[in-house]
């Protein structure tokens, strides 16, 4: 975004009306008409060439011709303020051209003309205190620090409508790109979550198959031992899919509501225990308060069943997971203790990687879910471990 954006028909307006107030200043009660001075050749010249540039400028909007029109343009502005000095209102044209370049938006023309502007005025200004001696120019030597202060001022407003306009065009572009971003993540999600789902089919179909195949008494011990190798595989690819079609789901289809924890919490461990994914290991429940937040119940049973499958998996036989949920100022906070194998920082770090994982059987999707869900709900989820003596996870969720 180079520049304002006109409508051909707009410019071509303002510009026709530009040049109809040009020309009129040339034919219209000039005091120079008919006398061929320099100074009303160079402004005759200078309307036809400016005029020209400002035609052309839709059909070629060059770079080059966009410098040659404020650079016309400015010494336009300069030749009225010289050879007209009874005209007082020529010092305001003076003041205005770094404006010029902020309407073809471009910052090291901007920054150019500003300067260029400060130092040739500052000539103007010293050539009429010094040498003009208020002959030509008696409006401006009559006050001429209130002048040049004016100047000064307005040439800071200008800078100041151009720093606050590039920073408000930076954010924007900012913001379409990261609109452009999301919305080809969204697709490429899309497009990703309709594959895995087709694939997931077929799978189903290949495992069933196995399963016969395992039955059949006549395969030798081997060959069903490679039946159940293929069998876990698919179930792995398997659960990968599911995780992944949770994580691309469409939010709409996800609906918010009041969740109570608790229950939550409840049915979470009931249903680990009867997946037998507790063989010899226990979970210890305990929720104080009331816990009630707003979310999906789906996507916080996912969260806590990533959460709490991860702690029995990294638990010895016998352990006992603490699932502690109590309410805290505006937060829900939930605690999964373990006392299984822990973590170092460095995995700590890792964690919500996608497909990180250390387990022989693990998707690596588990922790991603979770951190995009606690995101979701404006929450937090920190990780206490050390290795070998258990991790303590912490999920706060703002209550309501
Ligand atoms: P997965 O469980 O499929 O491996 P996750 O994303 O759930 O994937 O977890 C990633 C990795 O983080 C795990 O493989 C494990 O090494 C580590 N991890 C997660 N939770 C714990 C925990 N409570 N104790 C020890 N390690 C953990
Ligand atoms: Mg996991």
């Amino acid at each position: 975004m180079r520049e304002i954006n006109f409508s051909k028909k707009t410019y071509y307006t303002v510009v026709w009306i530009i040049i109809a107030i040009m020309i009129s200043g040339v034919f219209v009660d000039n005091p120079r008409i008919g006398k061929l001075e320099v100074g009303y050749i160079t402004h005759c010249i200078l309307v036809v060439i400016l005029s020209i540039c400002l035609l052309l400028y839709p059909k070629k909007s060059t770079n080059f011709l966009r410098i040659t029109i404020i650079i016309v343009a400015s010494i336009f502005f300069y030749t009225l303020f010289i050879f007209y000095p009874e005209t007082f209102s020529t010092f305001i044209f003076l003041c205005l051209i770094p404006a010029l370049s902020i309407l073809y938006f471009d910052s090291r023309l901007f920054y150019f003309s500003l300067v260029f502007n400060f130092v040739s005025t500052t000539f103007i200004f010293l050539f009429i205190m010094v040498l003009d001696k208020g002959h030509l120019y008696p409006h401006i030597e009559q006050d001429l620090i209130g002048n040049f202060a004016n100047f000064i001022v307005s040439q800071i407003i200008i800078y100041f409508i151009f720093y606050l306009m590039n920073v408000r065009i930076k954010k924007l572009q900012l913001y379409y790109e990261q609109i452009q971003q999301s919305e080809r993540l969204k697709t490429t999600g899309q497009l990703s979550a309709a594959v895995a789902h087709e694939i997931r089919n077929p799978l189903t179909v290949v495992s069933g198959f196995l399963q016969l195949f395992k039955q059949d008494s006549t395969l030798s011990e081997e060959q069903k031992g490679h039946c159940t190798l293929m069998i876990n595989e698919l179930n792995t690819a398997e659960q990968v899919i599911s995780q992944f079609l949770t994580l691309a789901k469409p939010d709409k289809e996800k609906v918010t509501e009041a969740v109570d924890v608790k229950l939550i919490l409840q049915s979470v461990t009931d249903l680990l225990h009867s997946y037998g994914h507790i063989h010899d290991k226990s979970i210890e429940l305990n929720v104080n308060g009331d816990c009630r937040i707003s979310a999906n119940h789906i996507e916080i049973k996912q969260l806590l069943i990533n959460i709490i499958k991860n702690a029995i998996e990294a638990s010895k036989m016998g352990d006992i997971i603490q699932v502690i949920a109590e309410s805290e100022k505006n937060f829900v906070v939930i605690k999964v203790i373990d006392h299984g194998c822990g973590m170092t920082e460095e995995e700590i770090a890792t964690l919500g990687t996608p497909f990180y994982s250390l387990k022989s059987k693990g998707t690596g999707l588990g922790m991603m879910i979770c951190f995009s869900i606690v995101k979701k709900y404006k929450g937090k989820i920190e990780f206490q471990s050390s290795k070998g003596e258990g991790t303590t996870v912490t999920v706060r969720i703002p209550s309501i």
